[in-house]
């Protein structure tokens, strides 16, 4: 449960531990609207992936099974090492549908939903498929995950631009054959 009392308290912290004075005019309500925002991108934390799964569980019949693909979703999270921002995340997620298709929006809700914890990049793709494949009863599912980690952009090694990106994939998208497939293509492609 998010306790906006110690997020509060938490936050004062913050600004004395930097030598700050929390009394001054300009900070007087930083800490109330530092809870505020914690607990909005953290609203998720209690909240299991069976849960999200049973709310966004909207689905219909499709009696092909053509690749459905929804492209740039944009979310943003925070890393469980630093609590830095992880920002311009742009998810994308394919599947093949097995009777049914679920509602496009709730692919987007599903993911903005699992980035407000505190997380790790990979988890979150974890998190999306575990869904995914609950509501949709397949594993023919392929999620892409690109961002840009504050904890790597503006700490640290300081380098801006850097993109992690991370794939996670089961079924269809993960046979062995298809791996080696790609990875020859891509190995020919290159130099
Ligand atoms: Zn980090």
């Amino acid at each position: 449960m998010i306790n906006l009392e110690k997020l509060e308290q938490a936050g004062r912290l913050i600004i004395e531990g930097i030598g700050e004075n929390p009394d001054r005019e300009g900070l007087i309500d930083t800490p109330r609207r530092f809870a505020k925002m914690m607990e909005e991108q953290c609203r998720y934390t209690s909240i299991s992936n069976k849960e999200i799964a049973e709310k966004n569980n909207k689905c219909f019949y499709c009696d092909n099974d053509n690749m459905v693909i929804v492209k740039n979703i944009e979310v943003f999270s925070r890393c469980e090492h630093h609590l830095a921002l992880m920002y311009n995340m742009r998810i994308s997620v394919g599947y093949i549908p097995c009777d049914k298709v679920i509602g496009l929006s709730k692919i987007a809700r599903i993911a903005d939903s699992v980035c407000r914890r505190l997380q790790i990049q990979e988890r979150i793709g974890k998190d999306i498929f575990e869904i995914l494949s609950d509501i949709l009863e397949t594993s023919d599912i392929i999620i892409l995950i690109e961002a840009e980690h504050s904890c790597m952009t503006a700490r640290g090694i300081s380098k801006p631009g850097t993109i992690t990106k991370t794939i996670t994939a089961g079924g269809v998208f993960s046979a062995p054959a298809l791996k080696k497939k790609e990875e020859f293509l891509a190995a020919i492609r290159g130099n």
